[in-house]
């Protein structure tokens, strides 16, 4: 019974924490929606190659030509591992926000960008250059479909245009209508970016089964460190536009001109977006978190995470203070992602007695999701600090909410822990 498979190992399993009620206990990390903890194999597959490393396309030396076919591989593992078309390039960032900053960056002139006001702020806000159009938040996900079709319809001029969409909510962790979504907007004419933030970690990302124009997604989220990311898909767009970043690695020529200024030829390969000495670790444990995730075998993690869900939406209902947040229903797909609130609960203090007396680590605010944490609670929060939550005194209504979410590391103990303090 896949559901019965054995937890990946992950660091931090071991970490005790002091309780405020005396003793200490195993810290149960129940933010992976946040950041996941690194997997063991990704840290091993560091530390063996660690010794070895050197900096990337900068020499002859044995040890950048290392670093250098690791760096080039790691490319060839995540569009494997991402089922990319093979004219894609993959482009080494620093995170998601990075990913989807840079697709802004390179936008067509005159494109028009269309995105749900449910999108987490990464993906709703980059877009400061282009004509926005923001679209009001659906109850299904057919509704979602339907939307940005009339708005794709109704568009004038019928330009170059691009639509960014989550796959997986990072508050209620319902899986988007993706396929359905990049058809309706191909159909216009119009490009899309999934935002993989949520679902990479969590769920097999084909683009070309989805048939998205790109993917973006954190190594952080993907159980690997912090500091690196990807954006993976069609090059064309990246290679018209000026580098993202200028500089040395992004330059195939760089001569002075008799007029005493300087030619510049750029690469046209993934590189013209990554100048400056890249953080070949970081994308070397993007590439192990991917090959240990696919060893895994996502029909085993899937399953097993389907067992904690159930398991905590179960508990969650026998509470009947608590009320799980939605937008497409009980019975929507979704992963190991669930906020929620608590009648008479302001829910940062919630949160904070869950840590403080049962050492578990959940996130409690409004997830970097503001417009849509607000329609979901229904009402105006007061004005809380970024991604940060309002304050409220005891016993008032929340104005923010308590997210649990795990993954792959999560043995069943922490989520059985979570269920009993929330009682
Ligand atoms: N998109 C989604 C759906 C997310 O959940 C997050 C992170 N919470 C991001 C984008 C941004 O990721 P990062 O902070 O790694 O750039």
């Amino acid at each position: 019974d896949p559901a019965c498979a054995e937890p990946l190992a992950v660091l931090g399993r071991d970490v005790t924490v002091p309780l405020v009620t005396g003793g200490e206990v195993t810290y149960a990390a129940l933010d992976y929606a946040a950041s996941a903890p690194a997997l063991q194999r990704v840290w091993d597959d560091v530390a063996a190659y660690a010794p070895y490393y050197g900096s990337v396309h900068r020499g002859a030396g044995y040890l950048s030509q290392l670093s250098t076919d690791l760096f080039e591989q790691s490319r060839v593992t995540v569009a494997e591992f991402l089922d990319c078309r093979p004219a894609d390039q993959v482009v080494f960032t620093r995170s998601t926000t990075d990913s989807l900053n840079l697709l802004a960056a390179v936008l067509p002139a005159g494109c028009q960008v269309f995105v749900f006001e449910t999108e987490h702020h990464a993906s709703l806000l980059p877009w400061v250059d282009a004509e926005v159009t923001y679209l009001n938040a659906p109850r299904t996900p057919a509704e979602a479909v339907a939307t940005l079709e009339r708005a794709l319809a109704d568009r004038q001029p019928h330009g170059p245009a691009l639509v960014c969409v989550t796959g997986a909510s990072n508050v209620t962790g319902e899986l988007w209508p993706v396929k359905e979504l990049a058809a309706a907007a191909h159909a216009h004419g119009a490009r899309i970016v999934l935002d993989a933030a949520q679902l990479a970690p969590h769920h097999p990302v084909s683009v070309q089964e989805l048939d998205v124009d790109w993917v973006a997604f954190s190594g952080h989220k993907l159980y690997a460190p912090f500091g690196s990311g990807v954006l993976a898909g069609r090059a064309d767009w990246l290679q018209e536009a000026e580098p993202y970043l200028a500089g040395g690695g992004a330059s195939r020529k760089v001569a002075r001109r008799e007029d005493g200024g300087v030619d510049v030829e750029w690469h046209t390969t993934a590189a013209r977006h990554e100048a400056g000495s890249p953080n070949v670790i970081g994308v070397y444990s993007i590439a192990s978190a991917c090959k240990a995730l696919t060893e895994a075998g996502f029909e085993s993690l899937v399953a097993r995470e389907h067992h904690l869900i159930a398991k905590v939406r179960a508990g969650l209902a026998e509470v009947p203070a608590v009320r799980v947040l939605s937008l497409f229903g009980d019975d929507a797909p979704r992963v190991g992602v669930i906020s929620f609130v608590v009648d008479g609960w302001n829910s940062s203090h919630f949160a904070a007695a869950l840590s403080a007396e049962y050492g578990i680590g959940v996130r409690d605010g409004l997830f970097c999701a503001h417009p849509l944490v607000r329609t979901l609670l229904g009402s105006e929060p007061q004005e809380p600090g970024e991604c940060g939550a309002p304050e409220a005194a005891p016993g008032e209504r929340s104005l923010n909410a308590i997210r649990v979410s795990f993954g792959a590391g999560t043995p069943d103990e922490h989520v059985e822990r979570f269920v009993r303090a929330v009682k």
